[in-house]
């Protein structure tokens, strides 16, 4: 598995917003940092400077030894899957059509984007022979979203980069893909970076928690028990 190093990040965005400002952080490999904070504190240009979504000011980061900056974008988005709010699934693809995407994109043999996206179906627990002709209006708000946990994965990546994944799944509903979610992330082993701003989310599905503040500030990376007794 493989470890982030953030090595005094800094993000100035064009109009002079500072986003983010000597952030050092080391992510071990295959646990979950949660990054948590108040929104506007930098936590999504943290995460995207990790696959190059957002290209660093001055600093370095480092993803399993190697400086991003000198690796190939591609390249490096295969290693790194991201998980967004919003999901961002094609409406007009089905759930297999849409898990299918980049392992198609990379030429993989019919056959085994098959294979896989019927596993990776299952990991989430929404199975190919079910859910897989279905379209993303045809789910419900939490399989959408494990529809897009399943895409992230489906080329096994080291490293999973997540964004609020669970800001649009209403809050009955939330624990509880938050423990699916917590479930499958122990199953495949990945590295994770959970983006949050909800303290006690950060607190439940990370292994160790780091706290931002206003300005891309780190306050301190702690475990989830020694952040919930602050
Ligand atoms: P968070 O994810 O914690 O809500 P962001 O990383 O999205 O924070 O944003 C951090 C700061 O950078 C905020 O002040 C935000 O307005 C600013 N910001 C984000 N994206 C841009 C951009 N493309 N251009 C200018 N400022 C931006
Ligand atoms: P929610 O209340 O979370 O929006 P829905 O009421 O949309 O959920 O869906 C409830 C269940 O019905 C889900 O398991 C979903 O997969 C299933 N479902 C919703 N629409 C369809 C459909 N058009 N065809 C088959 N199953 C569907």
């Amino acid at each position: 598995t493989t470890g982030i190093e953030l090595d005094a990040v800094r993000k100035a965005y064009p109009d002079g917003t500072v986003a983010v400002e000597g952030l050092s952080l080391t992510v071990r490999p295959g646990e979950v940092l949660a990054l948590v904070g108040p929104s506007g504190c930098g936590k999504s240009t943290t995460l995207r400077m990790i696959n190059r979504l957002v290209e660093l000011t001055s600093g370095r980061v480092l993803v399993d030894g190697e400086d991003v900056t000198h690796v190939d974008p591609v390249a490096l988005r295969r290693r790194t899957g991201y998980v967004i709010q919003d999901v961002g699934l094609l409406p007009h693809r089905t759930v297999e059509a849409n898990v299918a995407t980049v392992p198609r994109l990379l030429g993989w043999d019919r056959q085994r984007v098959r294979d896989r996206v019927s596993e990776v179906l299952d990991l989430v627990g929404l199975p190919a022979d079910r859910y897989g002709r279905r379209y993303p209006h045809q789910l419900s708000g939490g399989e959408r979203q494990r529809v897009g946990v399943a895409r992230a994965l489906a080329t096994d990546p080291p490293v999973l980069l997540m964004d609020e994944p669970f800001g649009a799944v209403d809050p009955e509903r939330r624990r509880d893909l938050q423990n699916q979610v917590a479930r499958i992330l122990a199953e495949v082993g990945s590295t994770v970076v959970l983006v949050t701003h909800d303290v006690d989310e950060a607190v439940r599905l990370g292994d160790r928690v780091a706290v931002l503040s206003r300005g891309g500030h780190l306050e301190q990376v702690a475990s989830p028990l020694t952040v919930l007794a602050h």
